[in-house]
């Protein structure tokens, strides 16, 4: 038995998602700018897609540019604009626990001369609205905070955030990528004027992902080429993969109380479970979590070689990000918590999903004590094992 823990690196596609896709990578594998009819079957497809995600998110459908994924909706935010020439205000402000793809985006404005501003965040993973205020100066353009944080489930004060954008006129940018499909989003409500999401973290498939881009924005290219996406994202539409972005949005708000709930209460009776064992912490705040995810730290046992060992028995989950997987570095989310190093090392992401069953949780509760337990017999971090115990 194969028991799948990891739905926030990445999620299997849908069959109802696949269904609607399939025709248009066969029969209606139409250009969406033909003006013949099979470029007007793909066109009006990409515009049903565009009024579904438009729909989950609470946005008008001309507000939506499809991209290639989340980085790239990141990077479209985040050097749309801030990059234009014309921008005269050079600084940005985001937190500590970004996602690479707009940690690293900053990093690269970084090194073009622009001031960028990492706000820390509580030892529950929470930001404060307030240190956002006191970091932004006249010359700020943008600040960029995530939603729901892809390590430890976090949820960000979105709602009060965006009001203090409006108050001191900067543009926001939000990371929605691990948001959408878990809770509901409504970008007039958050205040955001950019918002990222990614298909394959909602059951569409990878490489497509859409921004939301407020009516009036003035957003700079990063690519160059043909008029499409109104000028904002050159190039031919991913025709398929859009559509399968739409079906999934379409579920995603189907099914979005119910889903959340389910997982929830799987989730929280995973982590119960687990927490009974000696040595297990939360990691980050256990109430304004995404309702999916467990972040646990697993004293004195190699995050790592727990990955691997866990695997062969058949339970698959992540330590730290994914990204940083094979890399010897701890996660900057859980160091920027307050983990030491090798508290960061030794913790776990479990992520539940739609196809996530009781019967997996209650295997991967019984198959996880016991390999923790070799583990920590096992591991050079042991020195304190009787004190574990
Ligand atoms: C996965 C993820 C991304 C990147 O999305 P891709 O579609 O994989 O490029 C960005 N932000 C967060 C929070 C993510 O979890």
């Amino acid at each position: 038995m194969s028991i799948y823990l990891d739905y926030n690196s990445t999620t299997p596609v849908d069959p109802r998602v696949l269904a609607a896709m399939l025709p248009y990578l066969a029969e209606n594998f139409g250009n969406a700018n033909s003006i013949h009819s099979s470029g007007q079957r793909a066109r009006a497809a990409v515009d049903a897609a565009r009024q579904a995600v438009a729909e989950l998110l609470g946005a008008k459908a001309a507000e939506i540019v499809f991209t290639c994924g989340g980085t790239e909706a990141d990077n479209l935010a985040i050097f749309g604009i801030v990059n234009p020439c014309d921008q005269p205000r050079k600084h940005v402000v985001t937190t500590a626990i970004e996602h690479h793809a707009v940690l690293n985006t900053a990093q690269a404005l970084e090194k073009q001369g622009v001031d960028v501003t990492y706000v820390p965040v509580s030892r529950e993973g929470i930001v404060d609205p307030e240190d956002l205020r006191e970091a932004i100066r006249p010359e700020t353009v943008l600040l960029s905070v995530m939603l729901a944080n892809n390590e430890i489930g976090t949820i960000q004060p979105i709602e009060e955030i965006g009001r203090i954008a409006a108050e001191e006129d900067v543009y926001f940018h939000c990371d929605a990528v691990q948001a959408a499909g878990k809770m509901a989003i409504d970008v007039r409500k958050l205040g955001v004027d950019l918002l990222s999401i990614s298909g394959h973290k909602l059951y569409a498939p990878k490489g497509v992902g859409a921004l939301f881009v407020k009516a009036g924005t003035e957003l700079g290219p990063m690519f160059f080429g043909g008029h499409h996406e109104r000028d904002r994202r050159p190039g031919t539409e991913n025709v398929p993969g859009i559509v399968g972005l739409g079906k999934a949005a379409q579920l995603a708000m189907e099914n979005l109380d119910a889903d959340a709930a389910r997982l929830a209460a799987l989730r929280d009776r995973f982590e119960n479970a687990l927490l009974t064992l000696p040595g297990v912490r939360v990691n980050g705040s256990v109430r304004g979590r995404a309702p999916n995810t467990s972040n646990l730290s697993f004293e004195a046992a190699g995050g790592e070689a727990l990955v691997i060992a866990l695997d062969l028995q058949g339970v698959m989950c992540s330590s730290g990000a994914a990204c940083s997987s094979g890399a010897v570095e701890p996660s900057h989310v859980l160091t920027a918590i307050g983990l030491t190093p090798d508290q960061a090392r030794s913790s776990l992401r479990f992520s539940l999903g739609r196809p996530t069953t009781e019967q997996e949780i209650d295997e991967a509760i019984r198959i996880i004590p016991p390999v923790v337990e070799r583990l920590r017999a096992l591991s050079p971090l042991n020195v304190g094992a009787s004190a574990v115990r």
